[in-house]
């Protein structure tokens, strides 16, 4: 069984680049919603002509549609060591979708990292991007539909206990740094077992990153 990680937070709080990082470091691939759908819409494909103005707008394209594309993605072979998602879910039933989907393959998620940035960070850094819908009107509408949609799921991960909060504002490579960190106790083999525990809820014992404090936690 694999790392199962979803990238969660604003437009323009890096998910891309830390999924490309983390897909690098533990050799699984990393699934964007966006560059799936950008894809369809460059290849003209029927979907992509159905997806472009809802892209172009800054609005979420259809739950069904994008459940369907994670579907068939999580099936391809390469995604039975693990995977991350990064776009996906953004809405409470697509969390719930992807929480079917996962049950019935009898994998749950490992973890959710939430990169935390600030709106207004985030407006000076998709400002500075060049993508079609990276246009003001458009990321400020964009920023409306993941605080009325998507910022829900943060709760709703925290509820499972998933939910891993990591400071976006950092530059990319401590952002890598502080997701490592999180991530590490994730991968540890439990007991000789040569895989990643889907239940890490036993307590580790973990003594070389607290030392700094005074080390008496037991
Ligand atoms: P960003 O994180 O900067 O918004 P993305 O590439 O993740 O960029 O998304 C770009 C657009 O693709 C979104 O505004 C939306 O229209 C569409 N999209 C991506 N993922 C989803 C999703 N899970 N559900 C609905 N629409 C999505």
């Amino acid at each position: 069984m694999g790392m199962d990680l979803v990238l969660l937070g604003p437009p323009g709080s890096g998910k891309g680049t830390q999924a490309a990082i983390l897909s690098q470091k533990y050799r699984i691939p990393a699934i964007s919603t966006g560059d799936v759908l950008r894809a369809q819409v460059e290849a003209g494909t029927p979907l992509g002509q159905r997806v472009k103005a809802y892209i172009d707008r800054g609005e979420l394209v259809p739950d069904s549609l994008v459940v369907d594309l994670i579907q068939h993605r999580l099936s391809d072979p390469d995604t039975q060591q693990g995977f991350i998602l990064d776009g996906f879910p953004r809405t409470v039933p697509q969390a719930q979708a992807l929480d079917s989907m996962l049950a019935a393959l009898d994998r749950p998620l490992d973890a959710v990292l939430y990169l935390q940035v600030d709106p207004q960070a985030v407006r000076e850094r998709l400002g500075q991007r060049h993508r079609g819908d990276d246009l003001q009107g458009v990321i400020d509408h964009r920023l409306d539909v993941f605080l009325q949609q998507t910022a829900p799921l943060i709760s709703y991960y925290q509820a499972q206990g998933k939910l891993k909060l990591i400071d976006g504002a950092q530059p990319p490579e401590a952002v890598a740094a502080s997701i490592d960190e999180v991530i590490r106790p994730l991968a540890v083999p439990s007991f000789g077992e040569a895989s990643f525990g889907h239940k890490p809820n036993v307590s580790q014992v973990v003594s070389d990153e607290n030392t700094k404090e005074n080390g008496s936690n037991a």
